[in-house]
Order: structure tokens, then C-alpha cells, then sequence
């Protein structure tokens, strides 16, 4: 039988040491950059905004004769902190939430097994899979 865990401090005083990446900047917990260290800090928000002004409808769901508001600039191909690929235009695309979460993701996850190219990441095409 597994022995009860000893037990433990809810909230542990803040450790010393913070783990820092290359360029000396402090980690999450889980190792990755504060968003505004990824990119996604004041101009992000600033070039965002921009970019969903002028694409007010979401890409995928038009694309599919549906019409929603634009929710989230996401990057067509994952730039996984490359912040040419971060900031390159070409590489954004106006997506709702739903478009993001359930075809976005799910091509995203094929992608990464080398089952799509980079083409099929661009939602503004007919999408019978996901819109039947
Ligand atoms: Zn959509």
C-alpha cells in the first residue's frame, strides 16, 4: 500500500534561484519565456489590433460560407519563437476561436507529424472536413 504524501506548504516562499534563458531573461515554471518575451508584448497587441481591423472576418469560416468576427491573429505556420516567422504578415491569418481550437489545432497537430504541408495550414479554402 502506497504511504499517505508528507505534507506540504500550499504556497512555498518564492526560491532564490529562477531559472533564465540565453539571454538572461527570468523562465516560467514550465521552462518558456513571459509572453512578452515570446513577442506577444506591446507591439504584438499594437500590429494584432491593426491586423484584425483590416480583417474584421474570420479567413476559415468565410472561406466556408460562414460569417464570424476575426478573435485572434493566429501564425499559419507555428513560429515556435522564430520572430522572423513571428512577424512576418504573410504568415498571420484571421481566425474566430472555434476556427483556432478545432481545425487549427488539429491540422497544427498533423503538420507536426509530416502528414500535411506548410499549404494545408492556411484556412482561407473550403474545409469540407471541418464544415461538412
Ligand atoms: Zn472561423
Amino acid at each position: 500500500m502506497r504511504k499517505a504524501p508528507a505534507f506540504r506548504r500550499q504556497h512555498s516562499p518564492a526560491p532564490l534561484f529562477r531559472p533564465r534563458d540565453d539571454l538572461g531573461q527570468e523562465l516560467q515554471r514550465d521552462g518558456r519565456q513571459h509572453a512578452a518575451a515570446r513577442g506577444y508584448g506591446w507591439r504584438w497587441q499594437q500590429a494584432r489590433t491593426g491586423y484584425i481591423a483590416k480583417h474584421p472576418l474570420c479567413a476559415s469560416c468565410a472561406a466556408n460560407g460562414l460569417t464570424s468576427a476575426t478573435e485572434l491573429v493566429d501564425h499559419i505556420i507555428p513560429h515556435r519563437g522564430d520572430m522572423r516567422l513571428f512577424w512576418e504578415r504573410s504568415n498571420w491569418q484571421a481566425l474566430c476561436n472555434w476556427c483556432h481550437e478545432h481545425v487549427k489545432k488539429v491540422l497544427e497537430a498533423r503538420w507536426d507529424e509530416g502528414e500535411i504541408g506548410d499549404a494545408a495550414l492556411r484556412l482561407d479554402r473550403e474545409l469540407t472536413e471541418f464544415f461538412g
